[in-house]
């Protein structure tokens, strides 16, 4: 019989959002051997195993229903505590705290409650990949600003006011930063609060990788003056507690945007998976002292990494926070995608090109160094061949 040829059914939205320009990279490196990957976003370490103990621990009781669509109550309640403690921002656990699969499933969710058709979001750049897709998702546009290498990427404030009009309903950054690793200073926090409240936007403010913070005390957009009701603040376990496959995450806001939130959460997800929420109990219990050892090693690594990369001749900045180097490439005369692909190609490293990130991180790599010393070691040999012979 002849196949049935159909029309597509995929809505043009979708057809429309482009495939994630990671995924071309890491396909590419999956076919070869020998591959040193600085591609990943991961934690290189495997959960504690009193987080895995705890969840393993659930299971046994036969802990096995769905929990409240917004998370276990006692769950909340810690990360209420967490917050307070490590922030100094305080949130209502019954009704301004909601645990998500993941912290991707938080940013959906919170573009999600808050965008009208034709709103405007938005996303300083570069970014992490997953935002403006979800703006569009939601039905909204996204605008970006850009910030620059010369300054270490920080905000550019008088760029990010240029960009608002009157659609701009909210602005989504990042600190610790994917993919520059910068972090924020609390007076552009402030400044930029001072900008929110003067427009009434809301800030849409990623902190996954607040535990990943090297130099100083950590300043929560929400623990600005002012902003705990203009923030959405996202966070989870995948990244300080090494926990990416559990997909737990939580988002914390004012009564009203997170009863919104938990109105889609309902009906899309009913709740974040129960033995993960167990753990991620325990992960906010007794984690700690773990999560400072990973956060040690990673700054020993990162010391190590940025120095190397000044030397071999790929300028870097001291990156405050994640695990992401992002070096400039720009003097090589290639573009990033050229240069990442060359160097997988000849030397089986494998970076993501900073474009993938928007048009403010052409000229630059990201190269994770939640990797082995040996391997960035390695890879730092192999770098440096790959440049002279360039
Ligand atoms: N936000 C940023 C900035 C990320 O880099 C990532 C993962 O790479 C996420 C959110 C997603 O985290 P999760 O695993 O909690 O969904």
């Amino acid at each position: 019989m002849k196949p049935q040829t159909r029309k597509t059914y995929v809505s043009e939205t979708v057809a429309g959002l482009k495939p994630s320009g990671i995924r071309r990279f890491f396909d590419l490196a999956s076919g070869m051997e020998g591959v040193i990957s600085l591609g990943v976003g991961e934690p290189d370490f495997v959960t504690s195993w009193g987080i895995r103990e705890a969840s393993i621990l659930s299971l046994e009781q036969g802990y096995t229903s769905y929990t409240a669509n917004a998370g276990l109550p006692e769950l909340r309640q810690e990360i209420a505590a967490y917050l307070r403690r490590k922030f100094r921002v305080c949130y209502r656990p019954e009704t301004e705290i909601l645990v998500t699969v993941g912290a991707s499933q938080a940013i959906d969710l919170a573009l999600r409650a808050i965008v009208d058709p034709g709103d405007e979001v938005i996303v300083v750049e570069p970014s992490f990949v997953a935002y403006e897709p979800l703006v569009v998702l939601a039905g909204g546009t996204p605008v970006s600003v850009r910030t620059s290498g010369a300054d270490g990427f920080q905000l550019n404030l008088a760029q990010l006011e240029q960009a608002i009009t009157e659609r701009t309903k909210a602005v989504v950054i990042c600190s610790p930063n994917n993919p520059t690793g910068t972090v924020f200073s609390p007076a552009e926090l402030e400044a930029l609060a001072r900008l929110a409240e003067a427009h009434d936007l809301l800030v849409i403010a990623d902190e996954i990788y607040a535990e990943l913070t090297y130099e100083g005390e950590y300043m929560s957009m929400a623990a600005v003056n002012g902003m705990r009701e203009r923030t959405i603040l996202i966070s989870g376990f995948s990244k300080g507690f090494a926990m990416t496959g559990w997909r737990l995450g939580f988002a914390a806001a004012p009564e009203d945007i997170l009863q919104a939130m938990l109105k889609i959460h309902q009906y899309a997800m009913m709740c974040a998976p129960t033995m993960a929420q167990y753990g991620a109990l325990e992960a906010l219990r007794n984690g700690e002292h773990d999560v400072e050892q990973m956060r040690n090693s990673y700054r020993r690594r990162r010391n190590y990494f940025v120095a190397s990369l000044n030397e071999i001749g790929l300028p870097c900045h001291v990156p405050g926070g994640a695990f992401y180097a992002f070096p400039s490439i720009r003097h090589t005369g290639l573009t990033s995608e050229q240069f990442a692909e060359q160097l997988l190609l000849e030397e089986k490293v494998a970076v993501v090109p900073g474009n993938v990130f928007g048009q403010s991180g052409e000229g630059y790599i990201r190269c994770s160094y939640a990797s082995s010393l040996e391997q960035l070691q390695e890879a730092v040999k192999r770098m440096k061949r790959f440049l002279e012979r360039l």
